[in-house]
């Protein structure tokens, strides 16, 4: 992702109807138990973690309007250009979270998220960093936390490495592998795929995605 500093963008976000105002790191946020009462219904909660420049929450939210998406990205200038999109759209099924995704604990409550879309997650490629990754045992735990019983994360990826990293995370952790591919776009999983920005980069250059769908496993 290029990142380029966008003058007024933090004051953009901030005033923005679709950004949730931010809380301080560490602290638990307003909204968290309260996203029925933001959306103004019951519907199921999906959210998308590092979603980038939205294409891919957008485009469900669009396709879906009986479910809430919450897109979570960490960068401002990013963010912003979701943001920009949505105010095109103005999909009442929609809202952002400038957030670092470590923290997600403090934004929903147990059970409060139906499922998790992980797409195209930096890949930290040093050992060291391996807990960073957002499909590590240590986000697995934090998923857990937030996730209703029979909740899913849904991880698709270009990065081989990454992936077999996933798989085995997902066990090290107690998950159960719903379903997994290694060529995405040539498998039955295809069906209703949308198309991230990576996604679309990557597959134009002949790279095969992989993809997972995982959830714990339930006594
Ligand atoms: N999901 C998009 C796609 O597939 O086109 C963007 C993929 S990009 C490689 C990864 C995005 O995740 C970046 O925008 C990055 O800022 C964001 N991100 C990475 N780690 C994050 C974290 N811990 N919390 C929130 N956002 C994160």
């Amino acid at each position: 992702m290029r990142l380029r500093n966008i003058p007024g963008s933090r004051d953009k976000i901030k005033s923005s109807p679709y950004v949730i105002t931010e809380t301080a790191m560490g602290e638990v946020w307003p909204i968290r138990g309260k996203w029925a009462d933001e959306f103004g219904n019951t519907h199921p909660i999906r959210i998308e973690i590092g979603m980038g420049k939205g294409a891919f929450i957008i485009e469900q939210a669009k396709q879906n309007p009986d479910i809430n998406y919450v897109g979570i990205e960490k960068f401002s200038s990013v963010l912003i250009r979701a943001i920009e999109k949505q105010e095109a759209e103005n999909l009442p099924n929609l809202k952002f979270l400038r957030m670092e995704a470590e923290y997600i604990e403090d934004v929903f409550a147990p059970g409060e998220v139906d499922r998790i879309y992980l797409n195209f997650s930096d890949p930290w490629p040093k050992e060291k960093h391996a807990k960073r990754r957002l499909t590590s045992h240590q986000f697995l735990d934090r998923y857990d936390k937030i996730l209703k019983e029979d909740g899913v994360v849904e991880f698709k990826t270009d990065n081989p490495d990454l992936f077999s990293f996933s798989l085995k995370e997902a066990a090290v952790a107690g998950w159960m592998i719903l379903d997994a591919t290694c060529d995405l776009h040539n498998s039955y999983l295809s069906e209703g795929n949308i198309m991230t920005e990576y996604e679309a980069k990557f597959s134009a250059l002949g790279q095969k995605i992989n993809k997972y769908i995982i959830r714990r496993n339930i006594e």
